[in-house]
């Protein structure tokens, strides 16, 4: 199976191309044009600039993974577009022009979530069985998955007001630290003392399993208030500081579920807790959930950095599970995108069935 992968739900325009052989997949081509340039001097991501862009970016970066593939769109068995969630104008353009392709060339277009691309990505590299966890955090989500099949996933938790990288980027913002937030907060953390503020750890010790940011968001603006004008040396301390409550706050909740997946699952001998989203990039949070994962016996799979943001790798993954296990939707061309798409929806579609 070999499937040209589109991916534009957010700030990158995206394509790859990816074939499953008899033994292992191969990603042929994987290109990615970020736009974090267009957005940086806005401190994050404006819809209307990031559709533009994906119309001007995305018929050249289609062309450029296929030739870097060595591929005719005639060797290709389907179109993979993510056609949902993230900012609608994006999703319009690579869905819209993933269904002309797929016209145009008589082949099969896969409507696919792009969460369902984060939490397959790991079979892509490392080869992984189901049932497993999976730790989202990126800009805009923040979750955890058990990913129990192709189509057939279960979210454990999700954040109720801010999503972790967002809480880094506005973070960053209100300290005057230059965009995307997260590697700018983690630069300055370095020099900084962690123990000099004590920030709450949000949800830490609840029952109820979710995150929680933005009260983390509001203890921060208090301190940099009390004590402004800020130094270097401030502001180094909060980073760090911020930081430590972060991973300390998504350590607690990461336990949690790790011990449900032990309760539910006794019988997996060799259990993994997978990360993605680019906030996995932090040392400091890696630091904390591989050390979490070796006490508690799971496996700790982190995929590439490139393949852990967004990508369009994994949407052409995606295509091939789902053409693998016979879940090709055959209304995938009437699909309309859409913005909010929780995971756990995503069914195995029932031919001939309305939507
Ligand atoms: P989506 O949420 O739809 O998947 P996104 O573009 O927001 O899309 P990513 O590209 O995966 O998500 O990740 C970007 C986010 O990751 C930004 O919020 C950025 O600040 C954060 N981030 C990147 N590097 C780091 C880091 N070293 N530490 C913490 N956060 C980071
Ligand atoms: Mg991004
Ligand atoms: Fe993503």
């Amino acid at each position: 199976i070999r499937i040209l992968g589109i991916e534009t739900s957010c700030d990158e325009t995206a394509a790859s191309v990816v074939a499953l052989g008899e033994d292992a997949p191969h990603i042929l081509s994987n290109v990615v044009l970020s736009q974090i340039e267009d957005h940086a001097a806005f401190g994050g991501v404006v819809p209307e600039i990031a559709a533009r862009a994906h119309v001007e970016a995305l018929d050249g970066i289609v062309e450029a993974a296929l030739a870097d593939a060595g591929t005719k769109l005639s060797d290709i068995d389907a179109i993979a577009a993510t056609a949902g969630p993230g900012l609608v104008g994006g999703l319009i353009v690579g869905l819209m022009t993933a269904k002309a392709i797929a016209a145009a060339a008589g082949k099969p277009l896969i409507a696919v979530n792009h969460l369902e691309g984060h939490a397959l990505t790991a079979r892509l590299t490392d080869g992984l069985s189901f049932p497993y966890l999976l730790l989202l955090v990126s800009g805009g989500h923040t979750q955890i998955l058990l990913v129990r099949g192709v189509g057939d996933y279960q979210r454990w938790a999700t954040t109720i007001d801010d999503a972790l990288g967002e809480a880094f980027d506005k973070t960053a913002k209100m300290l005057g630290l230059p965009y995307p937030g997260g590697p700018s907060v983690e630069r300055t953390a370095a020099a900084g003392d962690a123990t000099r503020f004590a920030f709450p750890r949000p949800m830490k010790g609840e029952a109820r399993p979710d995150f929680s940011f933005s009260g983390l968001k509001t203890a921060v603006r208090q301190a940099a208030t009390a004590i402004a004008p800020l130094s270097d040396r401030d502001v180094a301390d909060i980073c760090a500081s911020f930081q430590t409550a972060v991973s300390d706050a998504l350590g607690d909740r990461v336990a949690r579920a790790l011990a449900r997946f032990r309760e539910e699952y006794p019988a997996v001998d060799a259990p993994a807790l997978v990360v993605a989203g680019g906030v996995a990039a932090n040392k400091t949070i890696r630091a904390t959930l591989e050390t979490l994962c070796t006490d508690n016996g799971f496996a700790f799979v982190a995929p590439p950095h490139a393949l852990c943001t967004d990508n369009a790798a994994m949407i052409a993954w995606a295509g091939i599970e789902r053409m693998r296990a016979g879940l090709l939707d055959p209304d995938a061309m009437d699909f309309v995108p859409r913005s909010r798409w929780p995971l756990d929806s995503v069914s195995v579609p029932v031919v001939g069935s309305g939507r």
